[in-house]
């Protein structure tokens, strides 16, 4: 499993930032947080519904968790695809205190019929369960305390037009720079008790595409690294031969990315191809493909969403050392 992939493990998990002033980079979106839970808290009341979205590992279920700890209040946390019953969304649902947050990942996964029993429940506060079964079936109103719903997607686009319009905030969080994250890696080391230099926590930083969640994953392998093969002291000598030794490219590009790279380029004549014929090439699930993988080649100007399909662009064929084909300009365009 590429270092992208890994899900969080518990030592990501200790390492997740407990409020707004650890949490490192996406400025604005924190000032317009750090705004809402002031004027709730000014007018004693509970935070407006939020929508977070953006790519994996950016930081969106610690947003959430630092709001529910801005506001004093729990958090209950599920995602999307694992509300298979209304009645599963109930049972949390009824649980909650005035003020809660119900974080809900994933949410562009609900099932269509669960999406439309939340709205009652996210706009007027009302739950309507169905009790019995054939003719004696009935509906019973069900009336919840005030609650906040966070929701995270990596799929913006995905989120139907009447659950996008319940919420009362909708972020989207970006790719963090080489220098945020290097204050990323700075405090992750700190709080595992490594030594690193600043050279050291920069080079991991610019190896971690955008991703804090990429940077504290790749600093486990180069802590390893330091551990085994020197005296434990991170260098940027040592970050370097470690993340080398993991095929973690300078810009931080890893086998999954090469794999992608050399299919569109070579297999497919540098497209256009369809997402499903990509990630068949690779081996990899269309949609991991293009949640995962695809953002950060996009956003580094490596390929192209063309209507017909993935088109590479030239910094591909120079990442692959291949010659650049002349083509119509507007497929590079
Ligand atoms: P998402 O929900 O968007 O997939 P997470 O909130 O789970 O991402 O973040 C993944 C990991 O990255 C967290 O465990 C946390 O340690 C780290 N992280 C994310 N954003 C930041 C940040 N701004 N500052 C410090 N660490 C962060």
């Amino acid at each position: 499993m590429a270092p992208n992939e890994t899900p969080d493990t518990p030592f990501d998990i200790s390492l997740r930032p407990p409020m707004f002033s650890e949490f490192a980079g996406q400025e604005k979106v924190c000032a317009r947080l750090e705004l809402m839970v002031q004027a709730a808290q000014q007018r004693s009341d509970v935070l407006e519904h939020i929508l977070l979205s953006g790519p994996p590992g950016l930081g969106k279920t610690t947003l959430a968790y630092i709001l529910a700890a801005a506001m004093g209040v729990n958090i209950k946390s599920t995602s999307g695809p694992t509300i298979e019953k209304a009645g599963d969304l109930a049972g949390l649902l009824t649980t909650l205190e005035r003020g809660d947050v119900l974080f809900i990942d994933e949410i562009h996964r609900l099932a269509p019929a669960i999406e439309e029993y939340l709205y009652p429940a996210m706009e007027d506060y009302k739950l309507d369960i169905i009790i019995d079964q054939g003719p004696n079936a009935r509906s019973v109103r069900l009336n919840l305390p005030k609650f906040t719903l966070i929701g995270a997607t990596t799929r913006a686009g995905m989120i139907s037009a009447p659950l996008r319009s319940r919420f009362g905030m909708n972020c989207r969080l970006d790719y963090y720079t080489a220098d945020e994250l290097q204050r990323i890696v700075t405090r992750s080391a700190g709080l595992i008790g490594v030594e690193i230099d600043d050279p050291g926590s920069l080079e991991i930083a610019a190896r971690s595409r955008g991703t804090p969640r990429t940077s504290n994953n790749l600093l486990r392998r180069v802590r390893d690294f330091a551990q085994v093969r020197a005296d434990g002291y991170i260098t940027r000598e040592i970050a370097d031969q470690a993340l080398t030794l993991h095929d973690i490219d300078l810009d931080g590009f890893d086998e999954m990315d090469k794999r992608i790279l050399e299919a569109l380029v070579l297999k497919f004549s540098g497209g256009p191809v369809g997402i499903n014929s990509l990630a068949v090439a690779i081996g990899e699930d269309a949609g991991t493909l293009e949640d995962v993988h695809e953002p950060y080649l996009i956003m580094q100007g490596h390929i192209k969403r063309t209507p017909q399909g993935r088109v590479a662009l030239p910094a591909a064929y120079k990442k692959l050392g291949v010659a650049v084909p002349r083509r119509d300009a507007d497929l590079f365009g």
